[in-house]
């Protein structure tokens, strides 16, 4: 199966994804991580995608589609792909299609995460991720979970664009641009809204419903 998870910032998909690699052996595909490793390189292509990130603006169609092609190519992954982040357009959506289409695969799943703007804003503030195994806790809500952490406290680190402004921004963005292309996929029988303030086994749990069918 190939999966599409939906959510706005913050909303856990990044969470949900991980866990169903673990537990399904899929590949995540996060155009948000590709961008930030180009990001990291020192080059003029990564800085000029640094900016845009750093300004909560969205990459353009032609740069996301091309960084996503390679994994859509690979046979070892496929029909086991979960898109994180990724169409949040229109046009990415029908790319999307397309490239599976050239390479005989198709969506299988579609998964809305739905939370409040409010609850968004609390998850990201406090949003660390460890810069040594990824995992991702919150400041607020995982104090005990972050002393104990086996890589050490030290290791654990703030996205740049978790910042309020950048934060509400991106926030609009998700629903000026990405809300339609929910809203146009939501016809599609595959597709499911999930409550995203749930807590993450519950949402995993559901999921998981939805995968064994
Ligand atoms: P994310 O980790 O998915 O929240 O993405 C972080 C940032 O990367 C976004 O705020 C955008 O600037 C950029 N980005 C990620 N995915 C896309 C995409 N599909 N299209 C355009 N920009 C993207």
């Amino acid at each position: 199966m190939n999966i599409i998870l939906f959510g706005p910032p913050g909303a856990g998909k990044g969470t949900q994804a991980q866990l169903i690699v673990k537990k399904h052996n899929y590949f995540q595909l996060s155009t948000g991580d590709l961008l930030r490793r180009e990001a990291k390189k020192n080059t003029e292509f990564g800085k000029k995608i640094e900016k845009i990130i750093s300004g909560g603006n969205f990459v353009s169609d032609e740069i996301v589609n091309d960084l996503l092609k390679e994994t859509i190519e690979n046979l070892k992954f496929r029909d086991r792909i979960i898109f994180d982040g990724y169409p949040r357009t229109i046009d990415q959506a029908k790319n999307l299609e397309l490239i599976l289409f050239n390479f005989k695969q198709k969506i299988d799943l579609i998964i809305s995460l739905f939370v409040p703007r409010d609850t968004i804003k609390k998850r990201i503030i406090g949003r660390i991720t460890c810069d040594k195994c990824h995992l991702t806790l919150n400041e607020f809500f995982n104090k005990d979970e972050i002393k104990l952490h086996p890589c050490g406290q030290e290791h654990f680190v703030k996205r740049k664009d978790d910042n309020l402004e950048t934060i509400m921004s991106r926030f609009d963005l998700y629903q000026k641009t990405t809300k339609p292309v929910i809203d146009f996929l939501s016809k599609n029988p595959n597709f499911h809204q999930i409550d995203g303030t749930l807590k993450i086994d519950e949402i995993t749990a559901k999921i998981d419903d939805f995968l064994n069918v």
